[in-house]
Formats: C-alpha cells, structure tokens, sequence
C-alpha cells in the first residue's frame, strides 16, 4: 500500500527493530493498517517525572495519522499536545496456543506498536473530520445519523494526531512450536481461536430510541 504520504513498508529505526522472533515482525503499511482498522482501541504510553504510564484509549485512523481525542483536562492529551514523546500499542487477540509442554504455551496475535510526537489538532474542521473518524471507526454510517458536535462541544475536546512512520508489526499465527523430546507428552495440543462476537443490541431503557435499530448492528462485527 502507498499511503498519502509515507511509503509502502515502515523503515525499522534502533527503535523498532525487532530483536527476537524477527519472522514474526513486519513493516508492511497495508498490514498494519488492516490490524489498527479492525481493533478498537489502543493503549498510549508516555512518560512524566519518570513515570511511564499507559492509558487504553479509542482512536481512529486519518490516512497515515491515528487519531486520539478526549477531554481538555486528560493528561495524556495535554502532554502529547506539550511534546511529550508517545507510544501507540494496538493488539487483536485471535486465540491460545497450548503446547505440550509449560514453556512453549503461547497466544495467537496482530499487534502494532506505532513511536512518534503528536500534533494537536486546533483547525475545527480538522476537528470536526476527527470526531466523525472517530466514531466512524466504531460504527460505519454512524456520523450519518448520530448528531455532529458542535461548537461547544468541539472546544471541549482535545485531538491530537500521531504521525503512524516509525511502527512495527508482530504477528503470531497457527500452533504450538513444541520440541521434539515432548512430542511424547500425552497431553492435548493446538490452538484455540478467539475472536469478537457481538451480542444483541440493548436499546436506551431509559429513553427508548424514536428509531430502529439499524441492520448493521444486528450483524456488527469488526
Ligand atoms: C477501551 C477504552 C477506551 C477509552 N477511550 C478514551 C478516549 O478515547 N478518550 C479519553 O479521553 N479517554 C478514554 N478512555 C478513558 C481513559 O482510559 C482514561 O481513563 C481517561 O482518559 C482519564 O484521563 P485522566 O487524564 O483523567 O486520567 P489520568 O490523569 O491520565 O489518570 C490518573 C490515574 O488514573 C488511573 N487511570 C486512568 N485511566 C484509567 C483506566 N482506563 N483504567 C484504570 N486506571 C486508570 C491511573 O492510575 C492513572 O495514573 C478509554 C478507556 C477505555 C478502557
């Protein structure tokens, strides 16, 4: 994939090269792109006083940017905004991998970590495309029904954008990688998919929807 800006594979930095298990590792922009499109949030790591802290957040991906909003006040918003160096981490889990033996037990995994600076966002329409990026991502054809933010509300909100170039993918896929003298071992061995099932959508107790609920939903999955 070409992207708007950026190239079709990440180049690794001392940052981003993968030390261990390197056939698992990828720059691919296409792949990391599918894994970000499919999850639904991320964790941001950054540091304060020495402090590393990592909050689980939702984004949205702006061609080669990700997207992270919320309110004035959150920390993390206002120190990427102040420069603070940040670390995007997106993980879809897909399934358990049970080995013969202890040591070999695994997990089935897509996971990108994206390094950078971000930028926030003070154009309102910039503003105005993130949030319905954002919601968007959780729910296609959503912007087109929910009512938009307005003035207010987009003062309120903090977006910062994080460049996705300096990123790694890892991917983790199939059964056990068990040795050769535990083969013997009577003990099952495989993997077991895991994947995001939706349930029936609940409508509003409290105030019953005067709509619907959209096809879409009855069969949401990512
Ligand atoms: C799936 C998911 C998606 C979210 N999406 C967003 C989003 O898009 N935008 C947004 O602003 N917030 C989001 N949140 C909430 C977010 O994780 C933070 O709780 C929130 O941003 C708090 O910011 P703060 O500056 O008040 O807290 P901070 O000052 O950053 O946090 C202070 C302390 O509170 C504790 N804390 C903060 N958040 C959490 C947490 N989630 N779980 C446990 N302890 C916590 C930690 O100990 C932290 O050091 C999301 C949470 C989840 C689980």
């Amino acid at each position: 994939m070409q992207s708007q800006h950026g190239a079709s594979s990440f180049a690794p930095t001392s940052r981003t090269a993968v030390h261990r298990m390197r056939p698992r590792a990828s720059y691919d922009r296409a792949l990391a792109y599918a894994i970000l499109d499919e999850a639904l949030f991320c964790s941001v790591g950054f540091a304060l006083d020495g402090q590393p802290y990592v909050i689980p957040m939702a984004f949205a991906r702006w061609d080669d940017r990700l997207v992270l909003h919320g309110a004035l006040a959150s920390r993390l918003l206002k120190s990427g905004a102040g420069g603070v160096p940040l670390c995007a981490t997106v993980t879809l889990l897909d399934g358990l991998v049970l080995a013969r033996s202890a040591f070999h037990h695994s997990l089935n995994y897509r996971s990108v970590v994206i390094l950078g600076t971000a930028t926030e966002l003070v154009d309102v329409e910039e503003k105005r495309v993130s949030m319905r990026l954002l919601v968007e991502h959780v729910h296609k054809g959503r912007s087109d029904v929910a009512r938009a933010p307005n003035d207010k509300e987009l003062a309120a909100t903090r977006i910062l954008t994080l460049p996705i170039e300096e990123a790694s993918i890892k991917v983790r896929s199939g059964g056990p990688l068990d040795d050769d003298a535990d083969l013997g071992v009577e003990c099952w061995a495989g993997h077991l998919p895991l994947t995001l099932t939706a349930g029936s959508p609940v409508p509003d107790a409290a105030h019953p929807p005067l709509a619907s609920v959209p096809e879409a939903l009855l069969h949401y999955q990512r």
